[in-house]
C-alpha cells in the first residue's frame, strides 16, 4: 500500500505531467499560429510524452491498490514573445519538473517507500534527458537569432521528430 503522503505526492505529480503536457500544448498552438508546423509538430509530440509520464504515474497508484486524485489543470500561457521564447520556457520548465521529482523521489525515501522509489528512478533518467534535449534546442535558437532561412531550417529540423517509441513497462 501506499501511504497517505506517498499517494498524495503521486496525486500532485500525475497533475504536474498533465499540466506539463497542456503547457507544450500551448505553446505548440503559439507556433501553429506563427506558421512554424515543425516546431508545433515537435511540441506536440512533447506533449503526448507528458501525458504518457502522468500514466505511468497513474499506473503506479493502480497498481499499489491506490486512489487517483485527478485536480483541475492550471491554464497554461496563450502569447510568447517569440519562438525562442517557447523553447526557453520549455527549458525552465524541465528543470523545475526536475526538482519536483527530486523532491518525489527525497519523500519516497523518507517514506521508505522502496518500489515506488524504484519506479521514480525512471523519471530521474528521464528528466536528464529532457533537460539535454531542451538545453539544446535554446542554444539552436540562439545561434539562428533573426536569420530567417536559419529559423526556417531549425523549424524543418523539429518536425522531424520521430514518434515516441511505447514506453517499456
Ligand atoms: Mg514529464
Amino acid at each position: 500500500m501506499l501511504t497517505p503522503a506517498v499517494q498524495n505526492a503521486i496525486n500532485e505529480q500525475i497533475n504536474n505531467e498533465l499540466f506539463s503536457a497542456y503547457y507544450y500544448l500551448a505553446m505548440a498552438a503559439y507556433c501553429e499560429r506563427e506558421k512554424f508546423f515543425g516546431c508545433g509538430r515537435w511540441l506536440r509530440m512533447q506533449s503526448q510524452e507528458e501525458n504518457a509520464h502522468a500514466m505511468k504515474l497513474f499506473d503506479l497508484v493502480i497498481a499499489r491498490d491506490g486512489m487517483v486524485e485527478l485536480e483541475a489543470i492550471e491554464k497554461p500561457p496563450v502569447d510568447y514573445k517569440s519562438l525562442a521564447d517557447v523553447f526557453r520556457q520549455g527549458y525552465d520548465h524541465e528543470r523545475e519538473v526536475t526538482q519536483r521529482i527530486d523532491a518525489l523521489y527525497e519523500l519516497a525515501m523518507s517514506e521508505k517507500a522502496f518500489a515506488t522509489m524504484v519506479e521514480l528512478e525512471w523519471f530521474i533518467t528521464e528528466q536528464v534527458e529532457e533537460e539535454k534535449t531542451a538545453r539544446e534546442i535554446v542554444h539552436k535558437f540562439e545561434l539562428v537569432q533573426g536569420d530567417a532561412a536559419a529559423l526556417l531550417e531549425l523549424d524543418r529540423e523539429l518536425g522531424s521528430r520521430a514518434a515516441a517509441t511505447p514506453q517499456p513497462e
